[in-house]
Protein backbone atom coordinates (compact mmCIF):
# COMPACT_ATOMS: atom_id res chain seq x y z
CA UNK A 1 0.00 0.00 0.00
CA UNK A 2 1.63 3.22 -0.83
CA UNK A 3 1.25 6.50 1.56
CA UNK A 4 0.27 9.96 0.51
CA UNK A 5 1.51 12.62 2.36
CA UNK A 6 0.01 15.78 2.78
CA UNK A 7 2.20 18.76 0.90
CA UNK A 8 2.38 21.94 -0.72
CA UNK A 9 3.58 22.89 -4.21
CA UNK A 10 6.91 23.51 -5.56
CA UNK A 11 9.82 24.00 -2.98
CA UNK A 12 13.07 22.13 -2.68
CA UNK A 13 15.01 18.67 -1.21
CA UNK A 14 17.80 19.28 0.14
CA UNK A 15 20.24 16.37 2.27
CA UNK A 16 18.14 16.58 5.14
CA UNK A 17 21.76 15.84 7.24
CA UNK A 18 19.68 14.68 10.21
CA UNK A 19 22.85 13.48 12.11
CA UNK A 20 21.85 14.42 15.45
CA UNK A 21 18.13 12.66 14.92
CA UNK A 22 18.79 9.60 17.17
CA UNK A 23 20.43 11.74 19.74
CA UNK A 24 18.58 12.17 23.48
CA UNK A 25 18.00 15.73 25.02
CA UNK A 26 20.58 16.09 27.30
CA UNK A 27 20.56 18.99 29.56
CA UNK A 28 23.26 21.26 28.84
CA UNK A 29 25.15 22.80 32.65
CA UNK A 30 24.90 26.56 32.43
CA UNK A 31 28.17 28.65 32.60
CA UNK A 32 29.41 30.83 34.93
CA UNK A 33 27.62 34.22 33.59
CA UNK A 34 24.60 34.37 31.29
CA UNK A 35 23.60 37.66 28.99
CA UNK A 36 20.14 37.32 28.32
CA UNK A 37 18.79 39.74 25.45
CA UNK A 38 16.26 42.18 25.66
CA UNK A 39 15.06 41.69 22.37
CA UNK A 40 14.50 38.00 21.33
CA UNK A 41 10.66 39.09 20.03
CA UNK A 42 9.37 40.75 17.24
CA UNK A 43 8.22 44.06 18.71
CA UNK A 44 9.38 46.66 21.22
CA UNK A 45 12.48 45.20 22.76
CA UNK A 46 11.54 44.27 26.56
CA UNK A 47 12.63 47.12 28.96
CA UNK A 48 14.61 45.98 31.93
CA UNK A 49 13.18 46.07 35.92
CA UNK A 50 16.51 44.55 37.80
CA UNK A 51 19.51 46.80 38.18
CA UNK A 52 23.28 46.05 38.82
CA UNK A 53 23.65 44.31 41.76
CA UNK A 54 19.81 42.92 42.73
CA UNK A 55 19.82 39.20 43.50
CA UNK A 56 17.66 36.85 41.01
CA UNK A 57 16.11 33.49 41.31
CA UNK A 58 15.07 31.11 38.44
CA UNK A 59 12.16 32.22 37.31
CA UNK A 60 12.14 35.91 38.34
CA UNK A 61 11.19 38.20 35.37
CA UNK A 62 14.52 40.98 34.51
CA UNK A 63 12.58 42.88 31.57
CA UNK A 64 9.01 43.69 31.09
CA UNK A 65 7.13 44.13 27.92
CA UNK A 66 7.22 47.38 26.38
CA UNK A 67 3.59 47.05 25.25
CA UNK A 68 1.55 44.68 23.29
CA UNK A 69 3.69 43.55 20.57
CA UNK A 70 6.65 42.38 23.21
CA UNK A 71 7.58 39.69 25.07
CA UNK A 72 8.64 39.54 29.21
CA UNK A 73 12.34 38.30 29.86
CA UNK A 74 12.60 36.04 32.84
CA UNK A 75 16.36 34.96 34.29
CA UNK A 76 17.44 31.71 33.66
CA UNK A 77 19.08 30.90 36.56
CA UNK A 78 20.08 32.03 40.28
CA UNK A 79 22.10 34.55 40.82
CA UNK A 80 22.90 38.58 40.91
CA UNK A 81 22.38 41.11 37.90
CA UNK A 82 26.04 41.88 36.79
CA UNK A 83 25.30 43.92 34.58
CA UNK A 84 23.53 45.37 31.60
CA UNK A 85 25.35 45.99 28.25
CA UNK A 86 24.95 46.23 24.58
CA UNK A 87 26.32 43.17 22.43
CA UNK A 88 25.40 41.15 19.58
CA UNK A 89 22.33 39.15 19.21
CA UNK A 90 22.14 35.51 16.79
CA UNK A 91 20.21 37.49 14.05
CA UNK A 92 23.17 40.12 13.45
CA UNK A 93 21.79 43.28 15.31
CA UNK A 94 22.93 44.40 18.65
CA UNK A 95 20.61 44.96 21.85
CA UNK A 96 21.00 45.45 25.34
CA UNK A 97 21.72 42.11 27.35
CA UNK A 98 20.96 41.79 31.40
CA UNK A 99 24.48 39.95 32.28
CA UNK A 100 23.56 37.42 35.46
CA UNK A 101 26.26 35.86 37.76
CA UNK A 102 25.58 32.13 38.41
CA UNK A 103 25.24 31.40 41.94
CA UNK A 104 24.49 27.43 40.55
CA UNK A 105 22.17 26.79 43.63
CA UNK A 106 18.84 27.13 40.84
CA UNK A 107 16.05 28.61 43.59
CA UNK A 108 13.09 29.31 41.87
CA UNK A 109 10.75 31.94 41.63
CA UNK A 110 8.11 30.67 39.61
CA UNK A 111 4.00 31.26 39.25
CA UNK A 112 1.94 29.12 40.53
CA UNK A 113 0.43 25.99 38.40
CA UNK A 114 -2.78 26.56 36.49
CA UNK A 115 -5.72 23.19 36.80
CA UNK A 116 -8.39 23.45 34.01
CA UNK A 117 -7.46 27.63 32.90
CA UNK A 118 -9.91 29.69 31.15
CA UNK A 119 -9.07 30.82 27.85
CA UNK A 120 -8.30 34.05 29.43
CA UNK A 121 -6.46 32.15 31.89
CA UNK A 122 -4.09 30.82 29.36
CA UNK A 123 -4.04 33.77 27.41
CA UNK A 124 -2.44 35.99 30.75
CA UNK A 125 -0.15 33.00 31.30
CA UNK A 126 1.20 32.89 28.14
CA UNK A 127 1.99 36.91 28.36
CA UNK A 128 3.29 36.43 32.10
CA UNK A 129 5.81 33.54 30.70
CA UNK A 130 7.04 35.68 28.15
CA UNK A 131 6.52 33.13 25.28
CA UNK A 132 7.15 33.76 21.77
CA UNK A 133 7.77 31.31 18.59
CA UNK A 134 10.35 29.03 18.79
CA UNK A 135 10.65 27.96 15.63
CA UNK A 136 12.45 30.94 14.59
CA UNK A 137 10.16 34.10 13.95
CA UNK A 138 10.09 34.76 17.59
CA UNK A 139 6.32 36.31 17.49
CA UNK A 140 4.92 37.13 20.99
CA UNK A 141 2.19 34.02 21.72
CA UNK A 142 -0.47 35.98 23.71
CA UNK A 143 -0.59 38.09 20.25
CA UNK A 144 -1.43 35.72 17.90
CA UNK A 145 -3.82 33.75 20.47
CA UNK A 146 -6.00 37.59 19.80
CA UNK A 147 -7.03 36.42 16.60
CA UNK A 148 -9.66 38.85 14.98
CA UNK A 149 -11.94 36.55 13.08
CA UNK A 150 -13.28 32.84 14.11
CA UNK A 151 -10.86 30.28 14.47
CA UNK A 152 -11.91 26.40 13.86
CA UNK A 153 -7.79 25.21 13.53
CA UNK A 154 -4.96 25.50 15.75
CA UNK A 155 -1.95 24.16 13.93
CA UNK A 156 1.18 22.95 15.07
CA UNK A 157 4.34 22.98 13.55
CA UNK A 158 6.17 19.60 13.75
CA UNK A 159 7.45 19.67 10.59
CA UNK A 160 11.53 20.79 11.45
CA UNK A 161 12.11 20.63 7.50
CA UNK A 162 15.57 22.83 8.03
CA UNK A 163 18.56 20.63 7.67
CA UNK A 164 20.52 19.17 10.28
CA UNK A 165 18.04 20.63 13.10
CA UNK A 166 16.56 18.10 15.39
CA UNK A 167 15.51 19.17 18.93
CA UNK A 168 11.85 19.37 18.11
CA UNK A 169 12.08 15.78 16.38
CA UNK A 170 13.87 14.75 19.90
CA UNK A 171 11.41 16.93 21.65
CA UNK A 172 8.01 15.41 19.85
CA UNK A 173 9.44 11.99 20.86
CA UNK A 174 10.75 11.99 24.37
CA UNK A 175 7.90 15.23 25.51
CA UNK A 176 5.20 13.90 23.70
CA UNK A 177 2.61 14.31 26.33
CA UNK A 178 3.37 18.37 26.88
CA UNK A 179 3.44 19.03 23.31
CA UNK A 180 -0.10 17.45 22.70
CA UNK A 181 -0.66 19.50 26.33
CA UNK A 182 0.45 22.04 25.06
CA UNK A 183 -1.96 21.95 21.72
CA UNK A 184 -4.69 21.13 23.66
CA UNK A 185 -3.83 24.77 25.70
CA UNK A 186 -3.60 26.78 22.43
CA UNK A 187 -6.69 25.20 20.92
CA UNK A 188 -8.67 26.11 23.92
CA UNK A 189 -7.20 29.61 24.09
CA UNK A 190 -8.89 30.94 20.77
CA UNK A 191 -11.76 28.59 21.23
CA UNK A 192 -10.57 26.41 18.10
CA UNK A 193 -12.22 23.35 17.82
CA UNK A 194 -9.38 20.91 17.21
CA UNK A 195 -5.63 20.99 17.02
CA UNK A 196 -3.15 19.69 14.54
CA UNK A 197 0.08 18.63 14.66
CA UNK A 198 2.13 18.33 11.07
CA UNK A 199 4.98 16.12 11.05
CA UNK A 200 7.45 15.41 8.49
CA UNK A 201 7.45 11.54 7.02
CA UNK A 202 11.40 11.39 8.11
CA UNK A 203 10.43 11.90 11.83
CA UNK A 204 8.50 8.10 12.41
CA UNK A 205 9.41 7.99 16.11
CA UNK A 206 7.93 11.42 17.13
CA UNK A 207 5.17 10.90 14.98
CA UNK A 208 4.61 6.97 17.18
CA UNK A 209 4.82 9.24 20.20
CA UNK A 210 2.15 12.18 19.46
CA UNK A 211 0.16 9.54 18.24
CA UNK A 212 0.21 8.01 21.51
CA UNK A 213 0.06 11.11 23.40
CA UNK A 214 -3.07 12.15 21.30
CA UNK A 215 -4.79 9.05 21.56
CA UNK A 216 -4.37 9.69 25.97
CA UNK A 217 -5.45 12.87 25.38
CA UNK A 218 -9.20 13.71 25.81
CA UNK A 219 -9.03 16.79 23.99
CA UNK A 220 -9.20 17.04 19.78
CA UNK A 221 -5.75 16.68 19.03
CA UNK A 222 -4.31 15.13 16.23
CA UNK A 223 -1.03 14.17 14.75
CA UNK A 224 -0.80 14.20 10.39
CA UNK A 225 2.19 13.18 8.80
CA UNK A 226 3.62 15.38 5.85
CA UNK A 227 5.47 14.62 2.91
CA UNK A 228 9.36 15.90 4.03
CA UNK A 229 9.94 19.07 1.69
CA UNK A 230 11.90 22.14 2.56
CA UNK A 231 9.63 24.48 3.37
CA UNK A 232 7.26 22.07 4.14
CA UNK A 233 7.18 23.89 8.01
CA UNK A 234 6.48 27.90 6.50
CA UNK A 235 2.88 29.13 7.72
CA UNK A 236 1.30 29.31 4.46
CA UNK A 237 2.61 26.15 2.99
CA UNK A 238 1.35 24.41 6.33
CA UNK A 239 -1.88 25.42 6.22
CA UNK A 240 -2.14 24.65 3.06
CA UNK A 241 -0.92 20.85 3.51
CA UNK A 242 -2.65 20.53 6.16
CA UNK A 243 -5.76 21.79 5.79
CA UNK A 244 -6.47 22.63 1.85
CA UNK A 245 -6.86 26.64 2.54
CA UNK A 246 -5.18 29.67 0.35
CA UNK A 247 -3.48 32.12 2.78
CA UNK A 248 -4.09 35.32 -0.37
CA UNK A 249 -0.86 37.56 -0.42
CA UNK A 250 -0.64 40.00 2.63
CA UNK A 251 -3.24 37.88 4.61
CA UNK A 252 -2.60 35.93 7.91
CA UNK A 253 -3.55 32.36 8.40
CA UNK A 254 -6.32 33.87 10.98
CA UNK A 255 -7.95 34.94 7.80
CA UNK A 256 -8.52 31.71 7.13
CA UNK A 257 -9.15 30.72 10.11
CA UNK A 258 -6.24 29.20 11.76
CA UNK A 259 -3.72 29.80 14.03
CA UNK A 260 0.04 28.08 13.75
CA UNK A 261 2.74 28.25 16.02
CA UNK A 262 5.70 25.15 16.81
CA UNK A 263 5.58 22.08 18.83
CA UNK A 264 8.44 23.76 21.03
CA UNK A 265 6.50 26.71 21.57
CA UNK A 266 3.29 24.57 22.71
CA UNK A 267 5.35 22.70 24.68
CA UNK A 268 6.61 25.72 26.50
CA UNK A 269 3.32 26.62 26.77
CA UNK A 270 2.52 23.73 28.44
CA UNK A 271 4.99 24.00 31.15
CA UNK A 272 3.99 27.64 31.63
CA UNK A 273 0.57 26.50 32.75
CA UNK A 274 1.36 23.15 34.29
CA UNK A 275 4.23 24.01 36.20
CA UNK A 276 4.44 27.67 36.18
CA UNK A 277 7.47 28.16 34.27
CA UNK A 278 8.56 31.20 32.29
CA UNK A 279 10.32 30.73 29.10
CA UNK A 280 13.90 30.53 30.36
CA UNK A 281 15.36 27.38 28.38
CA UNK A 282 14.94 25.64 24.84
CA UNK A 283 16.21 22.63 23.01
CA UNK A 284 18.60 23.29 20.88
CA UNK A 285 20.80 20.91 18.46
CA UNK A 286 24.54 21.51 17.95
CA UNK A 287 25.83 20.12 14.95
CA UNK A 288 27.81 20.56 11.42
CA UNK A 289 31.20 18.71 9.89
CA UNK A 290 33.53 20.87 12.66
CA UNK A 291 31.53 20.30 15.77
CA UNK A 292 32.91 17.31 17.74
CA UNK A 293 30.13 16.00 20.31
CA UNK A 294 27.31 16.85 18.37
CA UNK A 295 23.79 16.39 20.31
CA UNK A 296 20.47 18.05 21.62
CA UNK A 297 20.91 20.07 24.08
CA UNK A 298 18.25 21.97 26.85
CA UNK A 299 19.93 25.21 27.22
CA UNK A 300 19.52 28.04 29.15
CA UNK A 301 18.47 31.43 27.65
CA UNK A 302 21.16 33.35 27.61
CA UNK A 303 24.43 31.12 27.27
CA UNK A 304 26.96 32.23 25.51
CA UNK A 305 28.16 30.51 21.47
CA UNK A 306 31.71 30.28 22.91
CA UNK A 307 30.48 28.34 25.67
CA UNK A 308 28.59 26.02 23.75
CA UNK A 309 31.44 25.72 21.23
CA UNK A 310 34.17 24.98 23.95
CA UNK A 311 31.35 22.04 25.48
CA UNK A 312 31.11 20.54 21.92
CA UNK A 313 34.05 21.38 20.15
CA UNK A 314 35.63 17.83 20.95
CA UNK A 315 38.85 17.20 19.12
CA UNK A 316 38.07 19.79 16.46
CA UNK A 317 40.13 22.78 16.09
CA UNK A 318 38.59 26.18 15.01
CA UNK A 319 41.62 26.35 12.78
CA UNK A 320 39.01 24.08 10.11
CA UNK A 321 36.36 26.26 11.26
CA UNK A 322 35.06 27.81 7.70
CA UNK A 323 31.19 28.87 8.87
CA UNK A 324 29.19 29.48 12.17
CA UNK A 325 25.17 29.59 11.48
CA UNK A 326 22.78 30.21 13.91
CA UNK A 327 19.44 28.47 12.64
CA UNK A 328 19.43 26.03 9.75
CA UNK A 329 21.34 26.76 6.70
CA UNK A 330 18.45 27.80 4.79
CA UNK A 331 17.19 30.16 6.71
CA UNK A 332 19.85 30.49 9.61
CA UNK A 333 22.11 33.92 10.10
CA UNK A 334 25.94 33.29 9.16
CA UNK A 335 27.39 34.19 12.55
CA UNK A 336 30.75 37.05 12.23
CA UNK A 337 32.21 35.67 15.81
CA UNK A 338 30.49 33.55 18.73
CA UNK A 339 29.67 36.44 21.14
CA UNK A 340 25.62 35.95 20.80
CA UNK A 341 23.80 34.86 23.21
CA UNK A 342 21.24 31.97 22.90
CA UNK A 343 17.69 33.93 22.56
CA UNK A 344 14.51 31.99 22.21
CA UNK A 345 14.37 31.63 18.96
CA UNK A 346 17.69 30.25 18.62
CA UNK A 347 16.96 26.21 17.41
CA UNK A 348 20.71 25.34 16.69
CA UNK A 349 24.46 26.00 16.21
CA UNK A 350 26.00 24.88 13.39
CA UNK A 351 29.66 24.61 13.04
CA UNK A 352 30.83 24.02 8.89
CA UNK A 353 34.09 23.39 7.48
CA UNK A 354 35.13 23.84 3.82
CA UNK A 355 32.99 21.32 2.03
CA UNK A 356 29.41 22.50 4.15
CA UNK A 357 30.52 25.61 3.80
CA UNK A 358 28.33 27.73 0.66
CA UNK A 359 30.72 27.99 -2.84
CA UNK A 360 31.32 31.72 -3.95
CA UNK A 361 28.83 32.97 -6.55
CA UNK A 362 29.11 33.32 -10.32
CA UNK A 363 27.01 34.97 -12.85
CA UNK A 364 23.69 34.30 -13.08
CA UNK A 365 22.75 31.98 -16.38
CA UNK A 366 19.05 32.91 -16.64
CA UNK A 367 18.27 29.32 -15.71
CA UNK A 368 14.80 30.24 -13.97
CA UNK A 369 15.54 27.54 -11.86
CA UNK A 370 14.72 29.56 -8.36
CA UNK A 371 11.44 31.14 -9.99
CA UNK A 372 10.43 27.58 -10.79
CA UNK A 373 10.54 26.41 -7.20
CA UNK A 374 9.92 29.19 -5.19
CA UNK A 375 6.69 28.22 -2.59
CA UNK A 376 5.25 31.92 -3.62
CA UNK A 377 5.73 32.53 -6.96
CA UNK A 378 8.25 35.43 -7.23
CA UNK A 379 11.14 35.82 -9.27
CA UNK A 380 14.51 36.08 -7.31
CA UNK A 381 16.47 36.42 -10.28
CA UNK A 382 14.27 39.79 -10.82
CA UNK A 383 14.58 41.12 -7.43
CA UNK A 384 18.12 40.81 -7.11
CA UNK A 385 18.80 42.57 -9.87
CA UNK A 386 16.71 45.46 -8.96
CA UNK A 387 18.80 45.14 -5.66
CA UNK A 388 21.88 45.79 -7.26
CA UNK A 389 20.53 48.74 -10.01
CA UNK A 390 19.83 50.16 -6.19
CA UNK A 391 16.22 50.40 -7.76
CA UNK A 392 14.04 49.58 -4.64
CA UNK A 393 10.92 50.72 -6.30
CA UNK A 394 11.01 47.41 -8.83
CA UNK A 395 11.69 45.10 -6.01
CA UNK A 396 8.42 46.13 -4.14
CA UNK A 397 6.18 45.98 -8.01
CA UNK A 398 8.22 42.22 -7.95
CA UNK A 399 6.27 41.77 -4.50
CA UNK A 400 9.40 41.29 -2.86
CA UNK A 401 6.95 41.28 0.69
CA UNK A 402 5.90 38.53 0.14
CA UNK A 403 9.18 36.72 0.60
CA UNK A 404 9.74 34.74 3.56
CA UNK A 405 13.21 34.12 2.87
CA UNK A 406 12.48 30.71 2.71
CA UNK A 407 16.25 30.05 0.96
CA UNK A 408 14.94 27.56 -1.80
CA UNK A 409 15.81 30.20 -4.24
CA UNK A 410 19.46 30.24 -3.01
CA UNK A 411 19.52 26.57 -2.60
CA UNK A 412 18.42 25.86 -5.73
CA UNK A 413 20.78 28.69 -7.98
CA UNK A 414 23.35 26.88 -9.61
CA UNK A 415 25.66 30.33 -9.58
CA UNK A 416 25.07 30.06 -5.92
CA UNK A 417 23.70 34.00 -6.27
CA UNK A 418 22.90 35.40 -2.65
CA UNK A 419 19.47 35.95 -3.88
CA UNK A 420 18.04 36.21 0.02
CA UNK A 421 20.48 38.15 0.89
CA UNK A 422 19.31 40.68 -1.67
CA UNK A 423 15.93 39.82 -0.83
CA UNK A 424 17.01 40.87 2.98
CA UNK A 425 18.47 44.16 1.91
CA UNK A 426 15.70 45.47 -0.37
CA UNK A 427 12.69 44.55 2.51
CA UNK A 428 15.51 46.61 5.03
CA UNK A 429 15.61 49.89 2.54
CA UNK A 430 11.96 49.97 1.82
CA UNK A 431 11.30 49.72 5.36
CA UNK A 432 13.50 52.69 6.47
CA UNK A 433 12.44 54.04 3.18
CA UNK A 434 8.82 54.09 4.40
CA UNK A 435 10.09 55.49 8.02
S1 LIG B 1 12.08 34.40 -3.18
FE1 LIG B 1 11.71 34.18 -0.99
S2 LIG B 1 9.98 32.77 -0.83
FE2 LIG B 1 10.82 32.57 -2.90
S3 LIG B 1 12.30 30.89 -2.77
FE3 LIG B 1 13.44 32.77 -2.46
S4 LIG B 1 13.49 33.03 -0.24
FE4 LIG B 1 11.84 31.54 -0.66
S1 LIG C 1 18.61 30.10 -10.34
FE1 LIG C 1 20.42 31.42 -10.23
S2 LIG C 1 21.34 31.25 -12.23
FE2 LIG C 1 19.23 30.47 -12.43
S3 LIG C 1 18.01 32.30 -13.01
FE3 LIG C 1 17.94 32.17 -10.80
S4 LIG C 1 19.63 33.51 -10.14
FE4 LIG C 1 20.01 33.03 -12.28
Amino acid sequence: MQFVFKTFGRGAHPPASKITAELPLVVMDAPERLSVPLSQHIGAPAVPVVQQGDEVRVGTLIADAAGFVSARVHSPVSGRVAGIVKRRTPSGGTSLHIEIDNDFNYTEDLLPPLSDPSPEEIRERVRECGIVGMGGAGFPTHVKLAPKGKTDLFLLNGAECEPYITCDCRLMTERAGEVVRGAELLAKAVGAEKAVIGVESNKREAFDALTRACADSSAAVEAVMLRTKYPQGAEKQLVFALTGRRVPPGALPADVGCVVDNVHTAYAVARAVDKGEPLFERALTVSGGETGEKGNFFVRIGTPFDYIREKTRGERSDDDLVKVISGGPMMGVAQADLTPCVAKTTSSLLFFGEKEAAEEPTQCINCGRCIRQCPMKLAPRDIERAVLAKDFARTEELYVSSCMECGVCSYVCPAKRPLVQAIRLAKKSLKEGRR
